[in-house]
């Protein structure tokens, strides 16, 4: 009888080296072989009450998709993913694992976890290269017309299943580019735009119409959109990127950026491969980058991989143990080369000639958990240290952008521009026929938690527009 569970050791995916990647944008991990899925799918011990499920916030019946992997058959495993999470090709790469799904799979007590998330990404990746182009299957026309405002993960999913349904289904996206922070958030090494081109694909053969360049609440307010343009419902799923400054002296200089317009420079504006494309990125050769979740990391290893960068140093406030970005990104970090420095907290940047020459920081240290349940950092009084960089990213979180909001005044916000949601269960704001979800609703979050609120969203739009419509009929 063949070994299982925790007696198999965990198949590691092959990865470009590190000395290889830090100096390209190409994926750093080139995910698993038919043999190697097969293989790592042989340790799950199809549990009775599966506990990886209950960490998957969008519910995926993981053993179902990882027998189908073990039998070989990666197209019905696909299908029985897609149930339920509509873009595998992207969570498998960007999800949380280790805090979700990994974290409760019962070979981990023992042993490694099952590599839940190397799984699902295969599957993706081979159902995309092996897809049958027929046309994909939706309910008859309902009739009914409905507003996604936002193209990141959200809206994506929430159009995607509206269309399913059979409603005709506008996206609105601000930008020239649909995708969210996916397209113009996280890098290429991490997650190729083409995979997300092919998930795009899939969206519009299921005839959903992107409108790019439209910003609602100036170009349009939700009152046109409803009464002028005859939108039965609306969705607004327009996230939270409106980047967080340090208020410390010195953030004017030439060569600060917040994390957020430096990664978009380069994501979706190419900067790094000026003069082939418009916009230009200034050469620097020392970066310091303050915060320590997927942005910094993002926008450290960015830096790291542009022409003429010597050295990247990550700046963090607490210690290695509460960085809240995913393990994978912090040992690749590691790996190719960044430099940490745990307990500091900026005070100042001092530049010279308008441009930045170095930031002085404070020394913390940990005190007791605070309200987020991390040990909270305190000042070192007196203890202060200098950095030289030429370049400093701020990468502290962002909060929500109250475009919308301030156009729609019956449309309630708490004291930070958060949507507020009257009814949790469906996602309905305080305006009828209007639906909300992702990081508007819940400040940044994560792209499966987004998604996740799309599909309830979803639900209930679609509930809303066949009870408007049914009793129209009455
Ligand atoms: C750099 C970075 C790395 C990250 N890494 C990870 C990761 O590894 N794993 C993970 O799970 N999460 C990660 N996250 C968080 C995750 O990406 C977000 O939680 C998720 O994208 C939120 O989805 P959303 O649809 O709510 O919003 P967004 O992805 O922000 O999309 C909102 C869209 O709405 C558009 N929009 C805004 N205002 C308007 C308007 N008025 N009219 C029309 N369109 C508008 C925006 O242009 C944008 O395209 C990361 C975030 C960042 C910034
Ligand atoms: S908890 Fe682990 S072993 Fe059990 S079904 Fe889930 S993946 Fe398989």
């Amino acid at each position: 009888m063949q070994p299982k569970g925790s007696k198999i050791p965990r198949t590691k995916a092959p990865e470009q080296s590190p000395e290889e990647r830090k100096k390209n944008f190409q994926e750093v991990s080139l995910g698993y072989t038919p043999a190697m899925a097969q293989l790592e799918a042989s340790r799950c011990i199809q549990c009775k009450k599966p506990k990886c499920v209950i960490g998957c916030p969008v519910r995926v019946a993981i053993p179902d998709f990882i027998k189908q992997v073990a039998a070989g058959d990666f197209l019905e495993a696909a299908r029985i993913i897609k149930n339920s999470n509509a873009l595998p090709a992207v969570t498998g790469r960007v999800c949380p694992q280790e805090d979700q799904c990994e974290k409760h799979c019962v070979v981990g007590i023992k042993g490694e976890p099952l590599a839940i998330g190397k799984l699902e990404r295969f599957v993706a990746d081979y159902e995309r290269m092996h897809r049958n182009l027929e046309p994909v299957e939706k309910a008859p026309s309902t009739g009914k017309k409905i507003a996604v405002i936002g193209a990141g993960p959200a809206g994506l999913a929430v159009a995607g299943d509206l269309a399913k349904l059979g409603h005709e289904v506008v996206i609105f996206e601000a930008l020239h580019k649909p995708g969210g922070v996916l397209f113009y958030g996280i890098p290429e090494f991490r997650l190729p735009k083409e995979i997300l081109e092919a998930e795009l694909d899939y969206l519009k053969r299921l005839g959903i119409e992107i409108k790019v360049n439209y910003v609602i609440g100036k170009i349009k307010t939700l009152d046109e959109l409803m009464q002028e343009d005859g939108f039965d419902a609306i969705f607004i799923g327009t996230g939270a990127g409106l980047p967080y400054f340090l208020g410390i002296p010195g953030e004017n200089f030439n060569g600060v950026y917040s994390a957020n317009e430096f990664l978009t420079r380069i994501n979706l504006m190419h900067a790094w491969e000026f003069p082939a494309f418009d916009t230009p990125i200034h050469q620097h050769k020392t970066f310091a980058v303050i915060g320590g979740g997927n942005t910094a990391l993002d926008a450290a290893r960015t830096a790291l991989r542009l022409p003429g960068t010597e050295k990247v140093m990550l700046l963090y406030r607490r210690s290695r143990e509460e960085l809240p970005a995913r393990l994978e990104e912090v040992e690749h970090a590691e790996s190719e080369g960044i430099e940490f420095h745990f307990l500091v907290s900026p005070a100042e940047i001092n530049g010279s000639n308008g441009w930045v020459s170095e930031i002085v920081c404070q020394k913390m240290e940990l005190g007791e958990p605070d309200a987020s349940g991390r040990k909270h950092p305190h000042v070192v009084e007196g203890s202060k240290v200098s950095l030289a960089a030429d370049a400093v990213i701020i990468a502290l979180g962002s909060g929500v952008n109250p475009l919308i909001a301030k156009s729609s005044s019956d449309l309630e916000t708490d004291t930070q521009g958060h949507i507020e949601l009257a009814d949790p269960d469906i996602n309905l704001t305080s305006r009828p026929g209007v639906f909300a979800g992702g990081d508007i609703v819940t400040g940044a979050a994560t792209v499966i938690s987004a998604m996740g609120a799309g599909k309830k969203a979803a639900q209930g739009i679609h509930e809303y527009v066949m009870k408007v419509k049914n009793s129209e009929k009455v």
